[in-house]
């Protein structure tokens, strides 16, 4: 019997041309516009693959790897895994894996546009010029924050919360701007204290003296609400927060109060904390910039982030280990040596 993966959703042309290569048998379900499998279809359909792979923020809860503990890996296209039940998939060996790296340039310029953007107000700018509401001088002015030195030639201070990968690719960025940078990342402290042209600042220190706030932490048990009234009270009120790792790194319950009380100047999201549902009111404000999730959203990396799946995806159906591993722990598992011997 032949062994398969299951992909559901509209994987780019290149990451099914690498398992067409492989001569693996692939499974895909999606609408015809790409709609993502109901949980109860999805499985339905994990109980006849053998390695799974997900799209970036598909949930793969707990039901879906209990339907077929028999799995021998589940692939994620994403380097973020929280939508995975990273946990149930180590109770029952299976390893799981992310794409971490190819996309890593792409989120960072994703991140830095939204920054610009949000910060010199361009979305609202271009809207009321393509309105027709633009009646030449003495219109409304669009008056934003400075991200170079401005007038005064005044550095701005960018803080980074998460300084991994995508934040320092905004940390080089950044450097263009002349721009101060300073960094909270608890579990690489001691190395960031090391790093040239960043400070370690603690998170409160963080936030009351940023100009730019921007998050790049994943999303954990210790990052879920890591912004919340508490920390949006603590920032200036000229200041800009970019979210473009994970909605409920930020509380948007508060966020919207904040926004609304002029407690900071603006904020630019990516991400949701229920996608693809936006917190009432938080589109009527004029101080926000909000995108759909498309920090990766290129066609090179996408395809890239799509090829790593794919070699993971089949590096697991041959029982052997694949390079972007996020709980290693399983290789030692007997549920994990049991599946491999049988
Ligand atoms: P990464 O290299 O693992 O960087 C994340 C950094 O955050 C690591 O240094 C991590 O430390 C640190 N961190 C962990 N817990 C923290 C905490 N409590 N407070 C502050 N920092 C903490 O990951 P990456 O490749 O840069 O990606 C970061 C996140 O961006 C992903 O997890 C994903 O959710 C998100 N993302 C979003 C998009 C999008 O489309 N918007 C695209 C790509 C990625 P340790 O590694 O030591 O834990």
């Amino acid at each position: 019997m032949s062994r398969k993966i299951l992909v559901p959703w509209a994987m780019p042309d290149i990451g099914k041309g690498v398992l067409k290569k492989a001569k693996v048998e692939s499974i895909f379900i999606h609408g015809p516009k790409g709609e993502l499998p109901t949980l109860h279809e999805l499985i339905k359909a994990v109980k006849t693959a053998d390695v799974l792979i997900p799209r970036g923020t598909q949930p793969t809860p707990r039901k879906v790897v209990m339907a077929n503990p028999n799995l021998r890996g589940i692939a994620n296209y994403g380097v973020g895994y929280d939508n995975i039940d990273v946990r149930a998939a180590s109770e029952f060996g299976i390893p799981v894996t992310n794409t971490p790296g190819v996309l890593t340039e792409t989120t960072a310029d994703l991140a830095w546009a939204l920054l610009m953007a949000t910060a010199r107000k361009i979305p609202q700018a271009h809207e009321y010029t393509l309105s027709g509401q633009w009646k030449g001088p003495g219109g409304k002015a669009f008056m934003g924050q400075d991200i170079g030195p401005g007038g005064s030639n005044k550095p701005k201070v960018l803080g980074i919360i998460g300084l991994g990968r995508i934040g320092q690719a905004v940390m080089r960025r950044s450097r263009g701007f002349k721009m101060k940078v300073i960094a909270y990342d608890p579990p690489i402290k001691e190395i960031i204290q090391k790093m040239k042209g960043v400070e370690y600042r603690d998170l409160d220190e963080l936030l009351k003296s940023s100009d730019f706030v921007t998050l790049h932490s994943p999303l954990t048990k210790e990052t879920r609400h890591l912004i919340g009234k508490r920390e949006l009270d603590l920032m200036k009120p000229t200041a800009v927060l970019i979210n473009t790792s994970r909605g409920p790194v930020v509380d948007e319950k508060a966020l919207v109060s904040a926004l609304k009380k002029g407690k900071i100047a603006g904020v630019g999201l990516d991400v949701f904390e229920k996608e693809p549902r936006l917190y009432p009111g938080l589109a009527k404000l004029d101080n926000v910039v909000l995108l759909p999730h498309i920090g990766s959203a290129t066609l090179d990396t996408r395809g890239q982030m799509a090829v790593v799946a794919a070699k993971n995806a089949i590096t697991m159906l041959r029982g052997r280990k694949p390079k972007n591993i996020v709980n290693p722990e399983v290789y030692h598992s007997p549920e994990y040596l049991r599946r491999v011997k049988g």
